[in-house]
């Protein structure tokens, strides 16, 4: 049996199971554990290397000493592991599989949209309920209004198991009932992201080489992170809508400031290889006669097959 050393309290006033369990207790399995036992949620915890759940048992949270035991706790069963290999070593050994059979799996580790389909076929063929979902904000945000899941899969079952989810805080947005769509918008938002920090990590390399340091340069770079949202929101309709106006900044200027980067990164040195990616592809883009339109008729020609 799970043991605890204290039980919650407070339990959730709407109709949905108060019951939760968490597979996975590295950072952000703890984080979710975490505010489900602040809502008063009981909420049974496993994770494969023993000794993770120390804290959250003080605060509450029983302990289950295999995975099996821990899924037949409750109704819903939240995993989250590093990737989608490490979910199906958690799932799909038998007796793990057997405990699952009618209960509800929500997916919120991150890996491809392949992967999403691939495990809700999986969980389909063994008669347990699979919504798939994504966390796009740190361990700090978890239990704050900041932090923002996003879901897919069955409506019904995604707001049947809400109000449980809703102890996790911040918004939760239901992309829609294929289960490959929180996936989609978390490997897009996460290129967004990893895009951004190389080029800050870049940016970094290349001021330092020029006498400037982190500080200095850190009030300016927060200027160019300000210009990105209106600037993302007009390309956004302008991919859609297929018109790249390239008024005020056509793609032969930019793809010269781009240049301008290698060089200089090149002068010190310092490997310039995702500015010359970058720059490649508005070279290509120009050659297909482009030049005048705006920055992401690059998008287009990417998505070319
Ligand atoms: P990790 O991504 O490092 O995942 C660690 C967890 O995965 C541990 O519970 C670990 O168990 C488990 N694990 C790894 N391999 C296996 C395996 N083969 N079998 C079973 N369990 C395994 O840390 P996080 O907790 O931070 O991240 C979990 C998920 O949340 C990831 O998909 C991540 O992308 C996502 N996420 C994380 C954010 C963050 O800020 N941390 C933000 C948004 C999303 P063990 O302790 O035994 O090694």
């Amino acid at each position: 049996m799970p043991s605890s050393n204290e039980q919650p309290t407070a339990p959730l006033s709407s109709g949905a199971p108060s019951a939760v369990t968490v597979l996975g207790l590295g950072p952000m399995g703890r984080a979710l554990a975490d505010a489900f036992l602040a809502a008063g949620i009981r909420t049974t915890v496993w994770n494969r290397t023993p000794g993770k759940d120390r804290e959250l048992v003080t605060r509450g949270a029983l302990s289950a000493a295999a995975a099996e035991e821990a899924v037949a706790a409750a109704e819903l069963i939240v995993v989250c592991v590093v990737n989608y290999d490490a979910v199906d070593a958690v799932l799909r050994r038998d007796a793990v599989t057997e405990a699952l059979k009618g209960r509800t799996v929500v997916n919120l580790t991150a890996d491809t949209p392949a992967r999403a389909r691939e495990a809700a076929d999986w969980a389909d063929r063994h008669g347990i309920r699979y919504l798939d979902g994504a966390i796009m904000t740190p361990t700090t945000t978890i239990g704050t209004p900041d932090a923002v899941f996003l879901h897919s899969g069955p409506r019904e079952l995604y707001e049947q198991h809400l109000p449980v989810l809703e102890a996790l805080g911040g918004t939760h947005t239901h992309l829609g009932t294929e289960i490959s769509r929180a996936a989609a918008h978390d490997i897009a938002l996460l290129d967004i992201f990893w895009t951004a920090m190389a080029g800050y990590a870049h940016a970094l390399a290349v001021a330092r080489a020029e006498g400037i340091s982190g500080r200095e340069l850190a009030p300016f770079a927060k200027g160019i992170a300000a210009i990105l949202p209106p600037i993302f929101e007009e390309t956004a309709a302008e991919m859609d809508d297929g018109t790249f106006s390239g008024e005020g900044n056509p793609l032969t200027s930019a793809a010269s400031t781009m240049t301008h980067i290698v060089h200089a990164s090149e002068e010190h040195g310092i490997d310039a290889g995702v500015m010359r990616a970058a720059e490649g592809w508005a070279r290509r883009t120009i050659g297909l006669g482009h030049g005048t339109e705006g920055f992401t008729r690059i998008a287009e020609v990417l998505g070319r097959h």
